[in-house]
C-alpha cells in the first residue's frame, strides 16, 4: 500500500494520520510506503528553478535566501530572536507563494478558479492535475514510487481543506496513469463530509473507497484482514523526522478521537455526533514513552481535542521523557498549584485552553462547561508555575452581542499577563446543529461540501461588525496587542512551544 499526506498542511511535524495507519498495517505485516507529499512538495517548489524573474526585491530576497531561511527555522537559536524567526517564516511563505503563482503558502492553498468546498471543482482538479502547482513534483514522485513498489492500494489522507484540491489532483493523476489501482480516501475532512447532511457520494466514479472515521479497519479490510477498532501505535520510522520545519523532531500523538466533553453547541465534533474513543490512559502513556525512546523527539504534540484527566495523571505518574503540549479542558485541577507543578515536572510546556468567552452567560448558553472564576485561577496558577498558555476565544456566536464581547475584552485584558498566546476566531455555524435549524438561512458558504451554513444573528451582531470590533478595539488594546504579537506567523500553536523556554 502507498499512503499519502498531500499538500498543503503546516510542515512542522510528521503526519500522524498515515503513521497511525502504518502502525496497523505493519502489525499485520502488510508492506506499506508512507509519502509525506506535503513536506516534499513544498521543498520541491522552493528549490525549483522558475523561468520568471521575481517581481520585486522582497520576493527576490525570499527566493535567494530560502535555504538559509529553512536552516533558520530548523535552528533553536532562531526562536530566541522572534524578529529573526518572523522574517524567516514570512520570507519562506513569500517564496512558496511566488513559486506556486500565488496559490500555495506554508499553511494555505487558495486557487482563485477552484473551491475545495465544491465537489464539482474537486472533480475538475482531478481531471486536470497538470494545472496544479505541485504537479511537477507529484507526477515525478508518484511515477517513481508506483513503478518501484507496485502498490495495489493507494490511500489518500485528507484532514484539511488546504489539502483537498491537490489531493484530488493527485488522485486524478493516479487514476489516469494506473487505472487498475484501488484508491481509498479518508481522514478528518473526508469524515466530516461524509457525516454532513445531504452527502451524496459525489466521488464514487473517481475514488473506490471513501472512509468515514478511523481508517485502520477499512484499510486492513482492503488487504483481506478483518479487525474492528483495535488501536495500534503509530509507526513514524519511515518518515523524515529531522527534515520538518522545526528546531528538532516533533512527535504527534493522538490518545483519542472525538471529544470527552462533546457538548459545546458551536463545535463540529458535537454537530457530527462523533463518538469519543480513547486509548486506555496507561497504554497511551506507555506508547508515547516507547516512541520517545525510539525517536528522541524535541517535543511531543498531543492531538486530542482534550487530553483526558486519566491520561494527564498517567503522564504525571510516568513522564514520557520529552516536553509535551496539547489541548485540555479547564477544570479545578488546573487551579491547584501541586497538580500543575506535577504537570510541569512531567514535561508539560504549554497547554491550549478553550476559554471562548469572558461572559459566564455566553459560556453556559454554549454548554461550554467552563467556569470563569476557575479559568482565572487556572491561568494564574499556570503562569506562576511556568507553563505557557495558548488561549482560544470565539466571537459572534448567536448568544453573544457587543456587550458580552466587551466582557471578553475586559477578561482578556485582566489576564493578559498570564496568557502567552491568543487565538481569536469568528464563529461559523456548523451544518446539522439545532442552532443551524433555528438561525440558519439555508444558504451555504461557497459550495455543497461546506461544513458551515450562513446564519442570521438574532441580535444583528454579524461577522462584519465582529471583525470590525476585533480589528479596531480588541486587538488595539495595549495589553492584548502585546499577547497577540507573540503568535508565530503561519505555524501558530505548532511553533509556539519553541518560544516558551526563552
Ligand atoms: S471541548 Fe472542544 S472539542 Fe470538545 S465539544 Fe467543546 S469545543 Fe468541541
Amino acid at each position: 500500500m502507498l499512503l499519502i499526506h498531500p499538500p498543503v498542511a503546516k510542515p512542522s511535524e510528521p503526519p500522524a494520520g498515515i503513521a497511525r495507519l502504518a502502525g496497523a498495517l505493519s502489525a499485520h505485516k502488510i508492506p506499506c510506503t508512507l509519502l509525506d507529499a506535503n513536506l516534499e512538495g513544498m521543498l520541491h517548489l522552493l528549490r525549483r528553478t522558475m523561468p520568471d524573474e521575481p517581481p520585486d526585491t522582497w520576493t527576490s530576497r525570499a527566493m535567494r535566501n530560502h535555504d538559509r531561511n529553512l536552516a533558520a527555522v530548523g535552528s533553536a537559536a532562531t526562536y530566541r530572536s522572534p524578529d529573526r524567526y518572523k522574517r524567516a517564516v514570512i520570507d519562506l511563505n513569500r517564496a512558496l507563494e511566488h513559486q506556486s503563482s500565488g496559490i500555495a503558502g506554508i499553511a494555505n492553498y487558495q486557487d482563485p478558479a477552484l473551491s475545495p468546498l465544491r465537489s464539482s471543482d474537486l472533480l475538475r482538479s482531478a481531471q486536470h492535475p497538470e494545472q496544479n502547482p505541485f504537479y511537477p513534483y507529484f507526477s515525478m514522485r508518484l511515477r517513481a514510487l508506483v513503478e518501484k513498489n507496485h502498490p495495489s492500494v493507494v490511500g489518500m489522507s485528507l484532514s484539511y481543506l488546504s489539502q483537498a484540491l491537490t489531493a484530488f489532483a493527485m488522485i486524478g493523476f493516479l487514476r489516469n496513469t494506473w487505472p487498475h489501482l484501488k484508491i481509498a480516501c479518508g481522514g478528518g475532512l473526508m469524515t466530516s463530509w461524509m457525516r454532513r447532511p445531504g452527502w451524496n457520494a459525489p466521488f464514487s466514479g473517481l475514488i473506490d473507497c471513501c472512509i468515514e472515521g478511523p481508517g485502520e479497519a477499512a484499510l486492513l479490510g482492503l488487504a483481506g484482514i478483518h479487525e474492528t477498532d483495535k488501536p495500534h501505535a503509530p509507526d513514524y520510522s519511515s518518515l523524515p523526522l529531522y527534515e520538518y520545519l522545526a528546531p528538532g523532531p516533533v512527535l504527534p500523538y493522538s490518545a483519542s478521537s472525538g471529544c470527552l466533553w462533546n457538548r459545546c453547541s458551536f463545535c463540529p465534533e458535537h454537530a457530527e455526533d462523533n463518538r469519543y474513543m480513547p486509548i486506555a490512559a496507561a497504554r497511551a502513556a506507555e506508547e508515547v514513552k516507547q516512541l520517545v525512546q525510539q525517536h528522541h523527539p524535541l517535543l511531543i504534540h498531543f492531538l486530542d481535542n482534550a487530553l483526558s484527566p486519566a491520561l494527564m495523571h498517567a503522564l504525571i505518574a510516568a513522564p514520557p521523557g520529552a516536553p509535551w503540549y496539547g489541548f485540555v479542558r479547564i477544570g479545578k485541577d488546573l487551579a491547584d498549584p501541586d497538580y500543575v507543578r506535577a504537570l510541569k515536572t512531567s514535561g508539560c510546556v504549554m497547554l491550549k485552553l478553550g476559554i471562548e468567552s469572558g461572559d459566564q452567560g455566553v459560556l453556559d448558553a454554549l454548554s461550554k462547561g467552563v467556569d470563569l472564576a476557575t479559568a482565572s485561577a487556572a491561568l494564574r496558577t499556570l503562569k506562576n508555575t511556568g507553563i505557557a498558555t495558548y488561549a482560544y476565544l470565539l466571537f459572534g456566536t448567536p448568544v453573544e452581542t457587543r456587550k458580552e464581547a466587551l466582557k471578553t475584552l475586559s477578561f482578556t485584558e485582566q489576564h493578559a499577563h498570564a496568557i502567552t498566546f491568543l487565538n481569536l476566531a469568528i464563529f461559523n455555524m456548523p451544518v446539522g446543529t439545532p442552532d443551524a435549524e433555528r438561525y440558519g438561512t439555508g444558504s451555504f458558504y461557497e459550495g455543497d461540501l461546506s461544513l458551515y451554513t450562513d446564519f442570521a444573528h438574532p441580535a444583528g451582531w454579524n461577522r462584519r461588525e465582529v471583525r470590525r470590533f476585533l480589528n479596531e478595539e480588541f486587538r488595539r488594546n495595549p495589553a492584548i496587542a502585546a499577547v497577540v504579537k507573540n503568535d508565530p506567523p503561519f505555524f501558530t500553536s505548532n511553533h509556539a512551544p519553541f518560544f516558551c523556554n526563552r
